[in-house]
This record gives structure tokens, sequence and C-alpha cells, in this order.
């Protein structure tokens, strides 16, 4: 029996070796080439849907009527993107325990049906003294389809991150979705709610100047956290509306300028957050849509008759400098 190879044999496996190693390291370059992978692009039919759940706020043993209403919305709408726009939890956790049950409550819904989603803190979340934000995100990040990012660490807030959405082609970023960390409570001698902070506008506005160069021209996005800006409120006086108002807007007293930056950046399409629970309007200021969802939870404080729901974005890959959105209830479901 032969141990050795001939020497055709052997040129033959030499020369296949050789092609093998030309053809990774070709696939390797085009790879390094083509930059980003991207973890959310429009879909072949040239759509982008987004789902946004907001104050879930509850502990552990959470309103079964919430995640009904979560596991609906989802199977209805069937988004790319869910973001949850803050108090996914409050006080009602009282241990590490709590807190990580009262995550993986609103994390099954999409991680059951494998879609991507990302979180902002609200007010609430850091009620509880058990664990910090930082811990809580990383709790949320251990999710396979959570996208939720710690952000810089050198500016006020945890999360601050923004998510790109590339053409269908998956080539090149065509949108682009701001998430903020809007605080909690102002400190001192103001009071009432935080404002987002200087550091925080810093960081949009040189995040926002480097995709323009980066891609040519400005890439068009979406806001989202938790409380409202101060705009909110004088954006409803103008009546330019649709949607409800059923309680004043708690946004902080100090206006610290993010819509001032927003207007010069020229990039933000709409602002969304939660917060009032029984308010879902949506209101055209100087072109932007500053605009609500009404809360998903059961768990908390609603509004007789306003039923429970979350706010749905479609983007057309065909033409970015607009959005359509709606608001899903639960009484779409009740009362087909
Ligand atoms: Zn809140």
């Amino acid at each position: 029996m032969k141990t050795y190879l001939e020497f055709p044999k052997l040129f033959k496996i030499l020369t296949a070796a050789l092609v093998l190693i030309s053809i990774t390291t070709v696939m390797v370059c085009a790879g390094l080439n083509e930059g980003v992978k991207y973890n959310l692009q429009f879909k072949k039919d040239g759509t982008f849907k987004i789902v946004q759940f907001t104050d879930v706020q509850d502990g552990p043993d959470i309103d079964q009527r919430t995640l009904r209403l979560m596991n609906k919305v989802l199977d209805f709408e069937k988004p790319d993107l869910v973001v949850l726009t803050g108090d996914m939890l409050d006080g009602r956790c009282k241990s590490v325990k709590d807190i990580k049950k009262a995550i993986d409550n609103v994390a099954q819904p999409m991680e059951k049906r494998k879609i991507s989603w990302a979180v902002v803190f609200g007010n609430h979340d850091s009620e509880q003294k058990a664990m910090t934000k930082e811990e809580m995100l990383k709790a949320y990040m251990s999710y396979p389809h959570d996208l939720s990012r710690r952000g810089p660490e050198n500016i006020d807030g945890v999360g601050n991150y923004n998510l790109l959405i590339a053409d269908s082609k998956g080539k090149k970023p065509v949108f682009n979705i701001y998430m903020l960390d809007s605080g909690t409570y102002a400190t001192g001698r103001v009071g009432g709610y935080d404002w987002i902070k200087q550091s925080q506008i810093n960081w949009y506005r040189e995040n926002s100047t480097s995709l323009k160069k980066a891609n040519g021209k400005v890439v068009p996005a979406l806001m989202f956290f938790h409380i409202p800006l101060p705009e909110f409120k004088t954006a409803w006086s103008k009546g330019d509306t649709t949607g409800a108002r059923n309680k004043a807007e708690c946004s902080p007293i100090i206006n610290s300028g993010l819509f001032a930056s927003v207007m010069e950046m020229g990039d933000v399409e709409g602002i969304f957050v939660g917060h009032d629970h029984t308010n879902d309007y949506v209101a055209n200021y100087f072109g932007v849509k500053l605009g609500y969802s009404r809360n998903v939870g059961y768990g908390t404080y609603g509004k007789k008759g306003f039923s429970r729901g979350a706010r749905v974005f479609l983007l057309h890959e065909s033409d970015t400098s607009c959005f359509e959105t709606w608001m899903r209830l639960d009484s779409d479901f009740n009362n087909p």
C-alpha cells in the first residue's frame, strides 16, 4: 500500500488549496471593503416597520393583559424593530431577581418572535435601588435580539446610541434611529423632570455631522426617548395635530435646546416619547413631528374608555423624507 502521494495528485491538491485560499482572501477583502454589517435593513418590498411600546411600568408579576396586548400587536403588525421608550419597570421591583424577571417579561414577546428590539430608560426604571442603569442595560443586552447599546460613557445618561437601517440590498445606511436617555428628575433649584443635557446634544450633533459626511447627504432619522421636550406643548397649541391629549405634558421646566439642534442638523423627521400615558397626539412643529405613544402597560395608570396601545411607524425606502404612523390599540382587537 502506497503511503506517499503521486506528484500529479499532490499538484492537484496544492492547486485546489491555493484556489481555496485565494477565494477566501477575496471574500474577506470584499467584506472589509463593504465595511459595516447592518443589523437592520429595509425589506425586499422596500418597507421597514417599527413598533413603539412605552410605559409597561410593572414589576415581576406583570399584568398579563400587557403581555397579551404586546403579543397581539406584534403578530398583527409584524414589525422589523421594536423600540421601548422607557419606564419598562418601576419601584415594585425590590431585588435583582425582581428586576431580571420584569426585564424578562418585556423581552419575551420580541425574543419569541426573533424581532430586533432596543430600549431607552424612563424616570421610573431606576426607582428601585437593587440595580444601576448600567447593570439593567447589560441585562437587556444579554438577549439575542436586543440591539441596545451603552453609548459613550463620557456623556450624560446611560444608553445614548443610534441604530442604522441599511437599504434593502444591505449596502449603505439610508435611515437612522436615535435613542436617548432623557434622565429622571432635575436636582437642585429647578425640580421637576430632567432635561436632555448639553453633552448629549453635542453627541447627537457630532453623530449627525459624521453620518452626513460619510454618506454625502443628510441621513433621515427618527428620535426616541422618554420625557417630552417643552416644545411638545407649544406644538400642540399651534393646532396642526392628530390624536389625543388627555393630560398636560410633563416636560422638564428647563429647555436645554435639543430641538434647536434638530432644526440646525435637519435630519430628524420625528421625535417620539412616552411618559404621559394618556396622550397619543402627533403635532407638526416646523416640519418635525413631535408625538407620543399612549402606554401599553395595564399595571399602571390609564384612562377609563381610553384603550392601551402601541405606535407603529412605516418607512418607505423609495422616499425616506417622510414616514407613516398610526396607533394600534387593544380595542382594535377586542372590537374587530
Ligand atoms: Zn415616565
